[in-house]
Parts: structure tokens; C-alpha cells; sequence
């Protein structure tokens, strides 16, 4: 609660306005935007705005002053969450986490980096090599995920394509001793199709310094000298991290091969399909190490096992082969990424650690994973990461509600509830089983036989015809944005969201003939065949019913929740001040609606229903003993709490505060702003 900046800069924290209205929260904010200040706390949540321009808020000065200090001590930041999040840790041993969450370029990816950093330079005083070389290894996977994971979007053009949580593991010291990285559901569509003005994923603008067979490549005049800079900084950080000389080759070759995987184009004369030209696929058989002859036939036909138990090969229809072709590219490249975050992993994993005798391995979590997505046209991808959303939502209400009530509790001090909209009801509408989407979903993947996405629409529509959230397009025929009839609605938390169908299934089943697998299970390069254990299953051992993107998704979620849920939460909020990267302008309407949806208002209310600030009466009476004779230079009570009585009284505060057993509450933010001014004016 730190009012260190003075008031022309607005309230360093919402809980001090006046009213918890959308008007004066976006006063505040837009005021602290003009001004340069782009952190505002809600108690202990940051609200960051992204500045679009670099702030000099983030050196060694600022890393010093943040040091060890308390929230209110300082204007807010990063460091000071980052601070008290490793302190936690460290005096409390208590496991931590961060959650970092906003729309696409609200800098999140960025609030993660600094947060990283500032951790990295407060640790490790006495610069002991093993930990000096941790941190550079957790530092530097930041630079190879997002070449691999980023792209340029319509809305960033530095755009994490998948999610991110990383677990930072410190020893009893404090210092980190090893990591551990989960990626979420990376955008692999995009390696075949972007839109128009997006980019593919970085890492394929960066082969062009590579000596590598590329003629023919159009992706590649895309290429900026960016790309350039990044590549030389991928490849230290590749070699820094400790992939070998033999990994680093293979991870372009497999690259190389993705691309022209995209030039492979295929002809009928009506009977069969034929490649045409075999330029393509001379140079994958050579990149990935396979035979030419069994890449042109997997790419042709597949082989199926018939309900007698024989093994037949059954050649593709053009449509087939185009569909094979784009999902084998987009499977390489996700089990490339796989590969990597994996070797990561392997590197920073915590080795030998016993906790007898090195203590509690405690952890700091860092989660910077996609925001809620509201597209003109919204698909699988969009439905899979508003799912996660929903429940990061109902993980922030539990956690916030929860923790107040616990600290209400432990102080002894009584507390009423506040109305908050409880999205469990969404949370459900998409993973109950048998009668959520996602299961209707897989049931009609499962269903053998023509099951098309517009089938299955008709069977959400029937089963979720009673939804609250859930509009059927039947129930609406007048709607316009219905009018496709392949469409269903999710009223989400934060908006209501019209889902196109089409895909659903094939996204959601997403499937690889076998074949594919086995050519590169074949590989004579060893990464290759480890990237692809599965290879070495013969038809007719392959599971029929794999399970599901939708529910391999949700799985991971609801794990990550469990994970995230355990910790004590730190939460960053980030906005995007407007839609054309400015430095300048605040979009009053769309920072409203981010303000709204991020549920910062109800964040604010919940805050202040009870008591919008506490303090330990020490704290308190170091800060504000001046403004009493009783306590000033020193007070003769029994006990600091006493003192702090003293204090509250003789302001006549008494009845805007109660005593808990180590902390003072103030229930109105006025009557610490008058403690504030009576202070500084002294
Ligand atoms: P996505 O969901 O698309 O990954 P994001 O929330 O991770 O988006 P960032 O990539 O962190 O967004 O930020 C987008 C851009 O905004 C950055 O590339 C940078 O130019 C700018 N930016 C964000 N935060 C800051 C900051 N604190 N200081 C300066 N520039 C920033
Ligand atoms: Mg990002």
C-alpha cells in the first residue's frame, strides 16, 4: 500500500479509491498509464499495463530497492510480487507461485522475463558455480521456447504459441538448484496454415543461416534481420544449455524437412495419386535419414488391418494424402518441441537431492499461459484455451476468497461472505463427464461410421439445449452470427463466445496414420527415432481409441490447477492499453472490458468487503508511531499491539479497524490515506 509516489501519479493500489466503481478504477488506471506508472497493486495482485516502449524500471538500482522489502514499501512492481513470493519461500518454506494472465501482447511473456530475472540477481550471493550455472540454463530456455514456440501474430509479434509453466526448485539457502518446464497445447495448426499477416513459428525464418538444402521455400523471404540476430542468440543459448552438436544439426534438418513437406503436392488421374515431382521427397528421405522409396509410399498409402486381422495397404484419395501430409507435418514439429522442452528438463532436473540433508526443496512456479481468445472466427484452439481460462478464473476466485477467509480466521476476526459470480457452472458445461462438451465431443470421435462436426453439433444442442451458457443455434434461428448453422455460443466469464464447429472432430482426434510413425521410428538419425518411440508398433498393435486432443488437454489442465493449487499465489493481471502497439494511447473501451472480464472489480470488492488493508503491529507502529506523542520516539506499552491501540484511538479510528492476534485490520482505506498524510506531513 505504498502511497511513496504522491497522489498525482493516482493510487498505487485500488483499494484506496473512494468508490469501487468502473469509473474511478479506470480513472486510476488511465491516470498511472499517462504518467509512466504501469503497476498498480489490488492488495497483493499487480495490474500491469503494457507500456509499449522500454521503461527504465527494471536495472540493478531498482533490482536493490526491491531487495528484500515489503509490498508497501516501494512503488508497486514485479520485484516487490517476485520478492514476496521468494520470500515466502524462503522464510516459510512455503511453495509459491506466480500466475501471470491477460490477452495475446498484454506482456505477460515479458512480466515473466523480468520476474525470472529479478529472481536470478537476488539469489546466489556468493556466485557458486553449479547454481551460477542453473540459472543461466533457466534463463536461456526463455530465448530457445520462444523461438520454437513463438510467432508473429496479427495481435504480437512476439506471440507464445503454447503455455507455460515452469517450476523453479531452491534449496535451503534459497538458491535455485533446478527447474522443470510443462508446455500446453502448442498451436501446431500454424505450421501449415497461418493467417494472412501472421507468420509461421520463428524457428523457421532463423534456418536461413543454416547450411541446408532450402531452394524452392516462399515462407522464407519473410525472413528480417531480426531473425538473423535471434538465430545467433538461439544458437548460444541451444549450445549454453548443452544440446550437442549432433542434436542441433538434427533439429534443423528437421526443420528443413517440415518445409518441404510443404512443397510436396500430389496429382490423380482419377484411379490412383501420384506425387508430383519427387524433388521433395529426395530432400526429407535425406534430411531425416529414411528410405525415399518408403517416404513417397507413406505419403501415399497407409496400412490398415482388416477385421479378419489382415494387414492391407490402401492407397490415399487426393484429399487423404494432403490431410496426411499437413498432419504428419504438424506432429514433427510438435514432437520436436516436445524433444526440447524435454532435453531442457533433463538438464535442470534436480539430481540427488536429499532432503535430510539439504532441507525442504521448496519451488516457485512461473505460469505464462495464453489469455482468454475472442477471434472473428473461433475454433478447437479457442475452445481449448477459454476452457483453460475458465478454470484459472475459478482457481483465482477459490484462491483469493480462500486466503482472506483463512487469514480472517487464524487473526480471529469475523467475516461475512461477498457475492462473487461463481464460473463453475462454465467450468462444468465443458469437462462433466458424459454430459460436458468435451465428452460428447469424443464420444462422437468414437463413434465409428460418418460422424461429421455438424452431427455432433446436433448432439450438444440436444444434450445442452437447457444450458445457461450454452446457446443453441436451433433456439436462436434469428441470430445473425448463427447464421452458418455450424455454430454454438458459450457465454464465458468473459464474453460470449461463438464457436465455429467445423474441424472440432478432426482437431479433436487428430490423428497420424501409422505409417508416418514408423518411417521416422526407422530414421537413421538416433534423435529422430527417439522423437518417435511409438514407431515401433505394428498396426495391429496401435490402440483403437487413443485418447483425445480435448480430453489430453483438459487432463493436463486439470493437473496444472492441481499443482498451481497447493502453492500460495502470486498474481499478475496484465491489459493492453490498445490495439496499435502505442506508447501513448489507452484504449478506453478495451481496457474497460479487460478490467471487467479480468474480474479486477469484484478482485477490488473482495478485497475491501472485509478489511482492504492489514498489517503486522510492528510494521505498523514503525510507520506510523510519529503521528502520536504516546508512541513517539518509543512507547511505553506492553506490547506493539497495544501501542498500534493507542495510535487508532487517539486518531479516533476505533471503529473502522479490528485487532486480530498479530495483525491490525483497517476496513476503509480513508483512514490510512489520513495516516499517510500525517505522516508526510510532519
Ligand atoms: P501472447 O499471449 O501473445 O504471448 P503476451 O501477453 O505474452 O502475449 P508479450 O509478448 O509479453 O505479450 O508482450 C508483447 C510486446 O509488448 C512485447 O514484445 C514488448 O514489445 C511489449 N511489452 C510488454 N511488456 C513490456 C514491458 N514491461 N516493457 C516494455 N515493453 C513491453
Ligand atoms: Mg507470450
Amino acid at each position: 500500500m505504498a502511497e511513496l509516489e504522491g497522489l498525482e501519479f493516482g493510487k498505487s493500489d485500488f483499494v484506496l479509491l473512494d468508490e469501487v466503481t468502473m469509473e474511478q478504477f479506470m480513472e486510476n488506471l488511465k491516470l498511472r498509464f499517462d504518467k509512466g506508472r504501469i503497476y498498480t497493486y489490488i492488495g497483493e495482485v499487480v495490474v500491469s499495463v503494457n507500456p509499449y516502449r522500454q521503461m527504465d524500471i527494471y536495472g540493478k538500482e531498482t533490482i536493490e530497492a526491491y531487495r528484500g522489502r515489503e509490498l508497501y514499501e516501494n512503488p508497486p512492481h514485479l520485484f516487490a510480487v517476485s520478492d514476496a513470493a521468494y520470500k515466502a519461500m524462503k522464510r516459510r518454506a512455503k511453495d509459491t507461485c506466480i500466475v501471470i494472465s491477460g490477452e495475446s501482447g498484454a506482456g505477460k511473456t515479458e512480466a515473466s522475463k523480468y520476474i525470472m530475472q529479478y529472481i536470478a540477481a537476488i539469489t546466489n550471493p556468493s556466485q557458486r558455480a553449479e547454481v551460477e550455472s542453473v540459472k543461466n540454463v533457466l534463463l536461456k530456455s526463455n530465448c530457445v521456447l520462444e523461438a520454437f514456440g513463438n510467432a508473429k501474430t496479427n495481435r504480437n509479434d512476439n506471440s507464445s504459441r503454447f503455455g507455460k509453466y515452469m517450476d523453479i526448485n531452491f534449496n535451503f539457502n534459497g538458491d535455485p538448484t533446478g527447474g522443470h518446464i510443462n508446455n500446453y497445447l502448442l498451436e501446431k495448426s500454424r505450421v501449415v496454415q497461418q493467417q494472412d499477416g501472421e507468420r509461421n513459428f520463428h524457428s523457421f525464418y532463423q534456418i536461413c543461416w543454416k547450411n541446408l538444402p532450402l531452394f524452392k521455400i516462399r515462407l522464407l523471404f519473410q525472413t528480417s534481420n531480426n531473425d538473423r540476430s535471434s538465430h545467433k542468440a538461439v544458437m548460444n543459448a541451444l549450445e549454453v544449455i548443452g544440446f550437442s552438436k549432433e542434436e542441433i544439426n538434427s533439429i534443423y534438418q528437421i526443420l528443413a524437412s517440415i518445409l518441404h513437406l510443404g512443397n510436396v503436392q500430389f496429382e490423380s488421374d482419377g484411379e490412383s495419386v501420384q506425387i508430383r515431382g519427387l524433388d521433395a521427397v529426395n530432400l526429407i528421405s535425406d534430411l531425416t535419414g529414411t528410405d525415399k522409396e518408403i517416404v513417397s509410399k507413406s505419403l501415399l498409402y497407409r496400412t490398415v488391418a482388416t477385421g479378419g486381422g489382415e494387414v492391407i495397404e490402401k492407397g490415399h484419395t487426393e484429399h487423404e494424402a494432403c490431410f496426411g501430409r499437413d498432419a504428419f507435418a504438424k506432429a514433427l514439429y510438435e514432437r520436436l518441441f516436445g524433444w526440447i522442452v524435454g532435453r531442457i528438463n533433463a538438464v535442470i532436473e534436480v539430481k540427488d537431492y536429499n532432503p535430510v540433508l539439504h532441507g525442504k526443496n521448496t519451488v516457485i512456479g512461473v505460469l505464462d499461459i495464453y489469455g482468454f481468445e475472442i477471434f472473428d472466427n473461433n475454433s478447437f484452439e479457442q475452445f481449448c484455451i477459454n476452457y483453460c481460462n475458465e478454470k484459472l478464473q475459478q482457481l483465482f476466485i477459490e484462491l483469493i476468497l480462500q486466503q482472506e477467509q483463512a487469514e480472517y480466521q487464524r487473526e480471529g476476526i469475523t467475516w461475512q461472505h461477498i457475492n462473487y459470480f461463481n464460473n463453475q457452472i462454465i467450468v462444468d458445461l465443458v469437462e462433466q463427464s458424459h454430459k460436458g462438451i468435451i465428452s460428447i465431443l469424443d464420444e462422437a470421435c468414437l463413434t465409428v461410421g460418418k460422424v461429421t462436426d455438424t452431427v455432433c453439433l446436433d448432439s450438444m444442442d440436444t444434450k445442452l439445449a437447457q444450458h445457461p451458457h450454452y446457446t443453441s443455434r436451433k433456439l436462436s434461428p434469428s441470430d445473425k452470427s448463427m447464421e452458418f448453422k455450424k455454430h454454438f455460443r458459450i457465454r464465458h466469464y468473459a464474453g460470449d463466445v461463438t464457436y465455429s464447429v467445423e474441424g472440432f472432430l478432426d482437431k479433436n482426434k487428430d490423428p497420424l496414420f501409422q505409417d508416418f510413425k514408423r518411417l521416422m521410428y526407422n530414421s537413421a538419425n538416433p534423435v529422430l527415432k527417439e522423437m518417435w518411440p511409438d514407431g515401433q508398433l505394428s498396426i495391429t498393435e496401435v490402440t483403437k481409441r487413443p485418447l483425445t486432443a480435448a480430453t489430453l488437454f483438459k487432463n493436463s489442465i486439470v493437473a496444472l490447477v492441481d499443482k498451481l493449487a497447493c502453492k500460495e499465489p502470486y498474481y499478475v493481471r496484465c491489459i493492453k492499453p490498445n490495439e496499435v502497439k502505442s506508447p501513448v494511447l489507452f484504449d478506453e473501451a478495451r481496457c474497460r472490458h479487460q478490467v471487467a472480464y479480468l474480474g479486477l472489480l469484484e478482485n477490488v470488492m473482495v478485497r475491501r468487503a472485509g478489511f482492504a488493508y492489514r498489517q503486522h503491529y510492528t510494521r505498523f507502529l514503525q510507520r506510523y508511531k510519529m503521528t502520536c506523542e504516546y508512541t513517539w520516539p518509543n512507547h511505553l506499552m506492553e506490547s506493539d499491539k497495544e501501542a498500534v491501540e493507542i495510535i487508532i484511538t487517539q486518531h479516533g479510528f476505533q471503529d473502522d479497524v479490528a485487532y486480530g492476534q498479530t495483525k491490525l485490520f483497517v476496513r476503509t482505506p480513508r483512514t490510512l490515506f489520513t495516516l499517510e498524510q500525517e505522516r508526510t506531513a510532519l
